[in-house]
């Protein structure tokens, strides 16, 4: 008997983003239900990683106290208002096993009563054209019916690469992780990302020969600054190819595999640094490692949404709405459409903040609650005061670098105090702070990451406070806006905060700079940054202390000096 069930907002999928959805419309006391598939919640994780280590670190001992700083350093937890649940107290593991977070994310959905139906599966969700509600259809039999559907099914669905004979390879999905079962074996990985050398580091003990495949160049993480790029914890492979342990990383294409004679997989691929060569190598085993994407197969016609980046993701404005189909949200990792490879929404320290930014664009549109904000002194000294006190500690925009921000709204005529909004998509805002912020000035307010430097390990370092656009690593920027009422409305000026080794913004020249900008800047006609130059002689002569240049110069040439010095020849150590 088909049962049906209404309710105004569902969740499809109970894994860490459904989850963290659930506990902002719960903690709003509305009418919502999650959807899962599985037995349980955070079933994505019982399975995945394979080796069952996660990247994600989990740093218990900081050497601070604040809940929201420590979160930085706990890439496990949800946002919640109880910091005793999180993972960092269930294990010390700097890399923990999935298996914590498996039973982290049981306890959580427990812990907050969240309004989860586990084994739901969801084969048909489609939607009625006379009323616009949302039908999903479940293999229980059951029906469910919303006015808004908050997507958080994840990136289960494994991605095929397109070459003949791929059928010959065996899926990391399914593939044996008992390293024994590779003995003295030639294995072929195709991929180049996390989970391929998750499995080639399980194999070098008992494999006779690794070899990973992929068409792009290997992206170190440290390098590239992305944690979905080869992390540390799983590079020792390199050493056994630079070091000549009969393993190798190819960069190539392969046309081919067949089965030879010999019952061994043949595969033909081309190198993309060699010129007109084709290789032919036989392997006892082909692992496909080649990634995950959104599956988009439940989704009728009447409101299958557009999708991006080859078909792996749903196409989302910048508010995490489907862009063909309105009412349909997504959430967790398929958010990462909106800044692949660039900041976090791929993982749960970035995706979590996604759904806190979610959580109060819902509130917005759907129950006419406005933008929560916090009133803070408008003038120059006190901006400064109200954003470094939270750049110094918030772990949102510090996870999402450039991707979430915060908005500061002037005061407009009879007003004494300014309007601070929290956590808000960058690019929402540049769409809609002039609609936040009523015409009246604004600021937005973000970390960013620097030009990243060649060398990773070996570069210079700009001291000059007044030279923030310089910086290499993170540090926060900012950005005046006067609106014109125009579309996208572009900035007047941008500041960019000097990086500091420890993240802290409390030493005077950053309180004196950033205070310098905001006089500048906060004016009927305001300082273009250019000018700031000029504002930097002024302020030498009122003696603020800055930074010594002729000091800066010391240091830089004994940089050099010690820089060329280890560069030197030297005999092994
Ligand atoms: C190999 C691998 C390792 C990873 N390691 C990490 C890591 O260490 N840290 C990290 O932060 N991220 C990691 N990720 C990224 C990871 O996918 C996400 O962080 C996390 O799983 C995404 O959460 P989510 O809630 O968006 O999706 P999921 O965790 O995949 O949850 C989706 C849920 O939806 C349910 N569902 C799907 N379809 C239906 C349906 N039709 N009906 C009903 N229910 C349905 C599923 O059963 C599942 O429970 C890894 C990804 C891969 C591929």
């Amino acid at each position: 008997m088909t049962t049906t069930h209404e309710t105004h907002y569902l969740i499809l999928g109970a894994g860490p983003a459904g989850l963290q959805s659930a506990y902002f419309l719960d903690k709003a006391g509305r009418d919502y239900l999650v959807l899962e598939a599985s037995d349980q919640v955070g079933a994505f994780f019982s399975k995945f990683p394979r080796h069952r280590t996660l990247l994600s670190i989990n740093k218990r001992y900081t050497g601070h106290d604040d809940p929201e700083y420590n979160l930085r350093h706990d890439w496990n937890s949800l946002v919640s208002d109880d910091p005793e649940l999180r993972v960092t107290n269930r294990t010390q593991e700097y890399f923990p096993s999935a298996d914590v977070l498996v039973q982290y994310l049981g306890e959580y959905a427990e812990r907050f009563a969240l309004r989860v139906r586990l084994q739901q599966r969801v084969n048909t969700v489609s939607r009625d054209p006379e009323t616009g509600a949302f039908r999903l259809e479940c293999a229980s039999g059951d029906v469910y019916v919303c006015k808004v559907l908050i997507v958080a099914t994840g990136i289960g669905r494994p991605r095929i690469p397109d070459v003949p004979g791929i059928e010959l390879a065996t899926g990391y999905e399914s593939m044996s992780v008992d390293a024994d079962d590779y003995r003295n074996q030639s294995v072929l990985i195709l991929g180049k990302g996390n989970s391929a050398f998750e499995t080639a580091d399980n194999l070098i003990p008992t494999a006779a020969m690794i070899h990973l495949i992929s068409p792009g160049p290997l992206r170190l993480a440290w390098e590239s600054r992305f944690v979905g790029d080869l992390r540390a914890i799983n590079n020792s492979f390199l050493d056994t190819y630079h070091l000549k342990s009969q393993n190798a990383s190819i960069d190539g294409v392969i046309h081919e595999m067949a089965r030879s004679d010999s019952g061994k997989i043949r595969v033909s691929f081309s190198s993309i640094h060699v010129e007109n060569e084709i290789e032919q190598i036989e392997y006892d085993v082909v692992l496909r490692c080649t990634g995950f994407c959104f599956d988009d197969r439940i989704f009728d016609p009447s409101c299958a949404p557009e999708t991006t980046l080859n078909g792996r993701f749903p196409a989302l404005t910048p508010g995490f709405e489907s862009v063909n189909v309105p009412d349909m949200y997504f959430m967790g990792a398929t958010t990462q459409s909106l800044d692949y490879k660039k900041s976090q929404s791929a993982f749960i320290h970035g995706f979590r903040y996604n759904a806190v930014a979610l959580a109060q664009l819902l509130e917005e549109r759907y129950e006419s609650t406005p933008l929560p904000y916090e009133p803070i002194d408008p003038s120059p000294g006190g901006l400064t005061k109200s954003i470094f006190k939270r750049m110094n500690v918030t772990s949102s925009l510090w996870q999402q670098v450039g991707f979430l921000a915060d908005l500061v709204v002037m005061p407009g005529d009879g007003e004494t105090m300014a309007r601070y909004y929290h956590d808000l998509p960058y690019a929402y805002l540049r769409m809609h702070g002039a609609r936040i912020s009523e015409g009246r000035d604004f600021y937005i307010t973000m970390f960013r990451l620097g030009h990243a430097p060649e060398d990773a390990f070996n570069h210079e370092r700009n001291a000059n406070p007044f030279e923030g656009e310089s910086s290499t690593a993170i540090h926060p920027v900012y950005e005046f806006y006067q609106p014109t009422g125009s579309d996208g409305e572009s900035p007047t000026s941008t500041f960019h905060v000097l990086e500091d080794f420890f993240g802290d913004r409390s030493a005077s020249e950053y309180i004196e700079t950033s205070t310098l900008y905001f006089e500048s800047s906060n004016q009927s006609h305001p300082v273009p940054v250019r000018q700031l130059e000029q504002a930097r002689l002024m302020a030498r002569d009122q003696n603020m202390r800055l930074v010594d240049e002729d000091a800066r110069q010391r240091r830089a040439a004994r940089l050099r000096e010690v820089t060329a010095a280890a560069n030197q020849p030297r005999d092994a150590e």
